[in-house]
């Protein structure tokens, strides 16, 4: 059950109206579920339970604090792909025992960094960073615990711009140069090569896609021999952001994952993001202005592509609700726009929305996942603040920045 909804035309987050939140919180902000993000947690969990999988949330898809002690205290660990993405995981508590590095461009010092705190796994992506990898672990003298992440030329069904497994994404490396490292791995005698990682796009909905991915997984592993520790499935679970969407069906991917694992015998790590954060935030925003145009009517919003950029960067679809629903109608087509200078700085369009006028709220669904931790600076806006709900409470997690601040650099 979603924790947004409705009670007597009012949005209430748990036990919480967002009407008596924009009391004291001037919009825009983003606005969390913690029961959502621990249900989304515990239901994934669930559905892997005969696998006993090791869970790292992709940090990248929420990097605040709060959310991230939140979720190692629930028994996550960590997908990362910078070294500030590694420290804020591990100042979060996450143990460096239950974290893993992903990424195409790791840069020297974020290798050494990695090396330095024993992380689990530094998943590579080229034959070049092998070399790097191990060339610095000989130097701190020490052997590192690494995956090979393969471009398995899998085709996500998703989104041109979040499909990361074909042949011409930049990520992973071809089974063909992991072979040839794989024979020549003396070569690289400070890499203890532990595990073969995957993560073949976003919002993935079928899992047509992933049992590709296993049974190409399933013929390396098993036709070269190859002994591993892990393997890392990665992650790209898809949710439900519009009614006739579908989210992905998990209890049958497990079986084709146990089903896999016992064919291989090693322990799986998966990489979830948007699958435990994307329906637990909503961005609370207040409508400015209403101008008339010729064809649409712009509702211009408080709330701009810095602060929730995946509309303009993916087309991503994502609703729209009012914070207090009325039974009027708005005649004809209305767009959802911000403030920034960019004509791509616009949310949604639709027709038959409720009756709207200035100073109104509405909430943009499901932004937990790429939301904040995509937000920026441009046209020197400050990053806006983040609060979470438990039952009839709420915290800032995260502060306004500070505009004299912004301003000096
Ligand atoms: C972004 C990313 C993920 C998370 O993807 P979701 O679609 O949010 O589940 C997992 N693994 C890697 C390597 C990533 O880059």
């Amino acid at each position: 059950m979603s924790q947004f909804r409705y009670v007597k035309n009012k949005l209430y987050v748990e036990g919480l109206s967002a009407s008596y939140i924009i009391k004291n919180n001037k919009t825009p902000f983003y606005l969390y579920s913690q029961r959502q993000i621990e249900n989304n947690f515990q239901n994934f969990k669930k559905n892997f339970k005969s696998i006993n999988p090791l869970i790292c949330f992709a940090t990248k898809a929420n990097t605040n604090h709060f959310v991230l002690k939140l979720l190692g205290n629930l028994g996550a660990g960590a997908d990362v792909v910078s070294g500030g993405e590694l420290l804020k995981s591990i100042k979060s508590g996450i143990k460096p025992n239950k974290i893993v590095f992903s990424g195409v461009g790791k840069t020297a010092d974020e290798i050494q960094l990695a090396i330095k705190k024993n992380i689990l796994l530094i998943n590579i992506e080229s034959e070049s960073e092998a070399r790097l990898i191990n060339q610095i672990a000989k130097k701190l003298n020490k052997n590192v615990s690494v995956g090979f992440r393969i471009n398995p030329n899998v085709d996500a069904k998703t989104h041109k711009k979040i499909s990361t497994g074909k042949a011409e994404n930049k990520f992973g490396i071809s089974i063909k140069e992991f072979l040839n490292i794989y024979k020549n791995k003396a070569a690289f005698n400070n890499l203890k090569i532990d595990a073969l990682s995957v993560h073949i796009g976003s919002q993935i909905l079928s899992d047509i896609p992933y049992q590709k991915t296993l049974n190409i997984l399933t013929s390396i592993i098993l036709k070269n021999n190859i002994n591993l520790k892990y393997v890392d499935l990665g992650g790209g679970f898809g949710i439900n952001y519009q009614n006739n969407q579908k989210e992905i069906n998990l209890s049958r991917y497990s079986k084709l994952v146990k089903n896999f694992q016992k064919k291989i015998n090693c322990k799986i790590i998966f990489e979830p993001g948007r699958f435990i954060l994307g329906n637990a935030g909503v961005l609370v925003n207040k409508v400015q202005y209403i101008k008339k145009g010729t064809k649409k009517t712009f509702v211009i919003l408080d709330a701009g592509m810095n602060d929730f950029m995946r509309p303009a960067l993916y087309d991503a679809y994502h609703d729209i609700i009012p914070l207090i629903k009325n039974n009027k109608k708005h005649s004809g087509l209305i767009e959802f726009v911000g403030p920034i200078c960019e004509t791509t700085c616009k949310f949604n369009q639709f027709k038959n929305f409720q009756k709207i006028a200035e100073g109104d709220y509405m909430a943009i669904k499901d932004v937990g996942a790429y939301g904040s931790s995509l937000s920026s600076n441009y046209n020197t806006k400050p990053l806006i603040a983040e609060i979470i709900v438990k039952n009839k409470t709420y915290k800032v997690i995260r502060k306004k920045q500070d505009l004299l601040k912004l301003i000096k650099a």
